[in-house]
């Protein structure tokens, strides 16, 4: 992927190559961004919290609406040609390649009963991709908001995050949450969006670091999260039977003040307590990090992030080797706070950071990361940036 894109730029040059693809101008051209979630992580399936940015890294579509039936699919960031597929004939579950994401957003449309029929797409993106940042939903939410505007059918940012979510779980078949989609498409600049996942109400909270003095860097360890499904799999369905255990809905119907009293109800489930005790003492961090920003006492989030940090590596056991040394080397050296962001097992971790400390903090992840003989991180300061839009 191409590392600078963003903005009048990528517009220009993505709609050149839709030129050159495909013969004519494109209608349009949207972009939509990657996220990371500052605190909040695997409360989405159960009812919860979360609290994510949008980045400045986007994926940028140049999209053409066609009334024959036929979709086809370019990125300039996969070495093949121009993929043609038919609207009417996507059948979930059979494409195994990336084509899947935009195909899948075209199929839940339509099986929602709004007229697509068809598109040509050429898109570029800036978002790491499997680094837990989420490229996929950017992906899929520059497809939606696209057509979205091309064939005028009024849905809201949510609508939209919710029918690609809906691609991600049936058509490309990835049993992700609501988050990553409602975050490309619904952040705003200079904000975090708190979202409650259980009726998708959102509150955008002021998070501007840069105004106070302080950073947050995002380190991706190119560590590939691929082997990560099974696992996440199975932190879904223990969670599932926590809350059956527990006799509630979702775990969300936990009360952090009634956590004692339900942990000691789940007696001896080992497994079940670890990933109890994970979601409510996380769903309560959530509230605890808006409270703290809307009373102006944001560098007292940082050991928040930090406790969150603790509860995915001990509790719900999704952290690795490369996120636990970013967190422990970013702390020893003089971080306010840092935990893993995203589903865990490689990807990236965040560090929040005093300005000042930003440069010595970086230098000394990628001297421990060389010392452990891991990858080379890479590492860059993430500023809340805007959701989806359309560009030209
Ligand atoms: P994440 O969303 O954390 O980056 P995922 O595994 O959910 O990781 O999604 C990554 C997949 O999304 C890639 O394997 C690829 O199929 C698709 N993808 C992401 N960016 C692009 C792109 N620029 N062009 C084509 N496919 C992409
Ligand atoms: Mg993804």
């Amino acid at each position: 992927m191409s590392e600078s894109n963003v903005g009048g730029a990528a517009a220009k040059t993505v709609g050149e190559r839709f030129r050159e693809l495909y013969g004519a101008a494109p209608h349009g051209v949207w972009a939509a961004p990657g996220r990371v979630n500052l605190i909040g992580e695997h409360t989405d399936y159960n009812d919860g919290f979360v609290m994510p940015f949008a980045l400045p890294h986007t994926a940028v579509a140049a999209v053409s609406r066609r009334d024959d039936g036929v979709l086809r699919l370019h990125s300039a960031d996969v070495d093949a040609p121009v993929v043609e597929l038919t609207a009417d004939s996507l059948t979930p579950g059979t494409d195994k390649h990336w084509t899947a994401y935009p195909a899948g957003v075209v199929w839940a449309l339509r099986e929602a009963g709004h007229p697509v029929t068809g598109a040509d797409i050429h898109l570029a993106s800036t978002v790491p991709a499997g680094a837990g940042l989420s490229s996929s939903a950017a992906l899929e939410v520059v497809v939606a908001l696209a057509l979205n505007d091309l064939y005028e059918l009024g849905l809201r940012g949510w609508q939209l995050a919710r029918l690609c979510q809906r691609a991600e779980n049936v058509y490309v078949g990835a049993p992700v949450g609501i988050m990553d989609q409602t975050a490309s498409a619904c952040c705003e600049s200079g904000h975090a969006l708190f979202l409650d996942t259980r009726d998708l109400s959102q509150r955008q909270i002021p998070f501007d670091l840069a105004a106070e003095g302080m950073r947050l860097l995002v380190v991706d360890t190119q560590v590939e999260h691929s082997h990560s499904e099974g696992e996440y799999g199975k932190r879904r369905v223990g969670c599932e039977k926590g809350a059956a255990l527990l006799g509630v809905d979702a775990l969300r119907d936990v009360a952090h003040a009634d956590l004692d009293e339900a942990l000691a109800r789940l007696g001896d489930e080992e497994e079940a307590r670890r990933l109890v005790r994970h979601v409510v003492t996380e769903n309560e961090r959530v509230e605890r990090v808006i409270a703290l920003l809307e009373s102006g006492d944001t560098r007292a989030i940082g050991p928040v992030l930090t406790a969150g940090h603790a509860s995915l590596r001990d509790d719900f056991r999704v952290s690795c080797p490369e996120l636990d040394l970013v967190v422990d080397t970013a702390l020893a050296s003089g971080a306010l706070g840092a935990r893993m962001t995203g589903g865990g097992f490689g990807g990236s971790a965040i560090v929040l950071t005093e300005t000042t400390e930003a440069a010595a903090v970086t230098e000394a992840i990628r001297k421990t990361f060389t010392t452990a003989g891991f990858r080379t991180p890479r590492i860059f300061e993430a500023v809340p940036s805007a959701g989806a839009r359309r560009l030209h």
